[in-house]
């Protein structure tokens, strides 16, 4: 199956159909393309950035799946939790990971959404639940906002 997944090599295409697999998830050649563009990313995509990873990864144009497929196919993935969504303030919606709690980081320029581990950021929250007196939890899901490695380049 790895030579039909878009930029899929074997380890990923394994790994991937292995988290399919623990979510009651048939393997189909689109849920794993779409899981190894964001995989590696370890922040989040908008549908129309992983359907141009995925024509960037096919040779082929005709073999990527198209961009009514990627919504459907991150929509199934989201309904299982797989992945998980997060919308930033241009409207745009990004999908990432769902496994390991984890808070973002959005560039206030781009828009690239970017995950900090929940354990990167546990004395943070303790110390905003001390302060707020909310029930915050390591899935609450901070979202901090600043400039991204590149938009800081490019200043
Ligand atoms: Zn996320
Ligand atoms: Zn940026």
């Amino acid at each position: 199956m790895a030579g039909q997944v878009p930029g899929g090599d074997s380890h990923a295409v394994g790994r991937i159909g292995e988290l399919l697999r623990t979510h009651g998830l048939r393997r189909t050649v689109p849920r794993i393309a779409v899981l190894v563009a964001i995989e590696p990313i370890k922040g989040h995509l908008s549908v129309a950035d992983i359907h141009q990873r995925l024509l960037e990864a096919t040779a082929d144009d005709a073999h990527a799946p198209d961009l009514a497929t990627v919504y459907r196919t991150v929509t199934t993935l989201v309904e299982h939790g797989v992945l998980h969504a997060l919308t930033v303030e241009s409207g745009t919606t990004t999908y990432g990971l769902a496994k390991d709690a984890h808070h973002h980081a959005v560039c206030t320029r781009c828009g690239d959404v970017i995950e900090i581990p929940a354990s990167r950021l546990a004395r943070a929250l303790r110390n905003a639940r001390a302060a707020s007196s909310f029930a915050l939890s390591d899935e609450a899901g901070l979202t901090l906002h600043g400039l991204c490695p590149r938009c800081q380049n490019a200043q």
